[in-house]
């Protein structure tokens, strides 16, 4: 496939899906969108290790910073999806930027399920939400176009 693969939610599913997206032979560039200030991170050690203070932030990545480039993931950080242009194909962020895709993974997490999932999406076939957690895969599945 081409054009740009967007992964919204720098989490452990996103990191997980654009690795896989490009392990599977997604060709086009990959653009994967967190709205925290940090590369991404597993969250478990933050309640063990991490709290007392055992393990630093750094220590946490999911991935170094050369897995990205060596895989062509645009990682952009600090910038939260707040708009999806269905018309246009484009995410758009509270900063006002635009974001085409030619396909479109949400990956926000079990309690962030966007609200932009509940549009009238019924003849798209590029998009599709998924999470770490199988309770959110399931609700969101059920709400993505592509159960349709
Ligand atoms: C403190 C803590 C301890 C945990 N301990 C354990 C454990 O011991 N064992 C276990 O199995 N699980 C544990 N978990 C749960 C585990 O971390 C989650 O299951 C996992 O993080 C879910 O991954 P995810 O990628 O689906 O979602 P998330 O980790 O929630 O990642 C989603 C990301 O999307 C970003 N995002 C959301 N909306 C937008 C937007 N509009 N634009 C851009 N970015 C956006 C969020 O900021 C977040 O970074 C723990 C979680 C926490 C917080």
């Amino acid at each position: 496939m081409s054009g740009r693969l967007l992964v919204v939610g720098a989490g452990q599913a996103g990191v997980q899906v654009a690795s896989s997206a490009r392990e599977l032979g997604w060709d086009g560039s990959i653009t994967l969108i967190g709205e925290e200030p940090y590369a991404p991170y597993t969250r478990p050690p933050l309640s063990k290790a991490f709290l007392k203070g055992e393990a630093s932030l750094e220590s946490l990545a999911l991935r170094s910073a050369a897995f990205y480039t060596e895989q062509r993931i645009d990682l952009i950080l600090d910038e939260q999806i707040a708009h999806l242009d269905l018309d246009g194909a484009e995410a758009v962020s509270a900063s006002g930027r635009r974001w085409p895709f030619a396909r479109l993974v949400l990956a926000t997490g079990r309690n962030r399920v966007p609200s932009w999932l509940t549009a009238p999406t019924s003849t798209a076939s590029w998009c599709c939400a998924m999470s770490a957690t199988p309770g959110f895969w399931r609700d969101a599945w059920r709400l993505s176009p592509t159960s349709s």
